[in-house]
């Protein structure tokens, strides 16, 4: 069966990883977390003094840049850990800390070019599913399927609490609730690759339905238009 690309982009925590994992096991294909590239390169520059919580020293980010190895590892369980200069980094970027790190680090023009540049390598053979704020509009713009995914932000902040909860994070809704609406205000008012809808993406609002029922229609979407090319 023909292989596609499967772009997959959207606010913050509406669920685009649980979507992107789902329909790669469902399709057999390889599925990349944008985000976690984001995220580890804040990893680094917090750990590496080249930014703090208020600035960034721009002039060391672009030294390094192209010098971290950035690549996914896949577990026995089937899950994937996002490696960082052969470090397994997969806990420590999944906090609220790298999570703003990784939405000022990517408002850098040569940041998102050099991962840009690393995530189309990784597409070269298609059976990839992609998520991130850029898929559909800059990383794939010829996808052959475009998924922009959202949710109303009080019902993606009370998703993200929780998920912080469940590892054992400390955290109040509504500081959640205030970082959700401050990250989806830099995401679509940067001046680099700001997160929009493709004009040939589907939109897709996730806020009522349960994982299951929006699994099913994902498939749905998928499958046709695997039958219409
Ligand atoms: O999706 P996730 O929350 O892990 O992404 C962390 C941050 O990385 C986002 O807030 C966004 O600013 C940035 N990002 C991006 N482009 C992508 C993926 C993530 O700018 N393709």
């Amino acid at each position: 069966m023909k292989k596609i690309i499967v772009a997959i982009d959207g606010y913050s925590s509406c669920g685009k990883s649980t979507i992107a994992k789902a329909l790669a096991r469902y399709a057999g294909y390889k599925y990349i977390d944008t985000g976690a590239m984001y995220r580890a390169v804040g990893l680094y520059c917090l750990n590496h003094g080249l930014m703090d919580k208020e600035t960034i020293n721009e002039d060391g980010v672009r030294q390094i840049i192209d010098s971290l190895a950035i690549g996914f590892s896949l577990q026995a369980d089937g899950s994937q850990h996002t490696m960082l200069n052969g470090e397994d980094v997969e806990n420590k970027i999944r906090t609220l800390e790298i999570g703003d790190a990784a939405s000022r680090i990517s408002t850098i023009g040569f940041v998102r070019q050099a991962l840009v540049r690393q995530q189309q390598r990784m597409g070269d053979e298609k059976g990839i599913v992609m998520d991130g704020r850029d898929i559909g509009t800059v990383v794939f713009p010829k996808a052959e399927l475009k998924l922009f995914l959202t949710a109303r932000p009080e019902v993606r902040a009370q998703r993200r609490f929780l998920e912080l909860q469940q590892k054992g994070q400390s955290a109040d809704f509504e500081q959640v609730l205030k970082e959700t609406n401050e990250r989806d205000y830099r995401d679509t008012h940067r001046k680099e690759s700001p997160l929009r809808q493709a004009d040939d993406a589907i939109l897709f609002d996730n806020s009522e339905l349960t994982e299951e029922g929006q699994m099913k229609q994902i498939i749905e979407i998928f499958e046709k238009r695997i039958a219409q090319l």
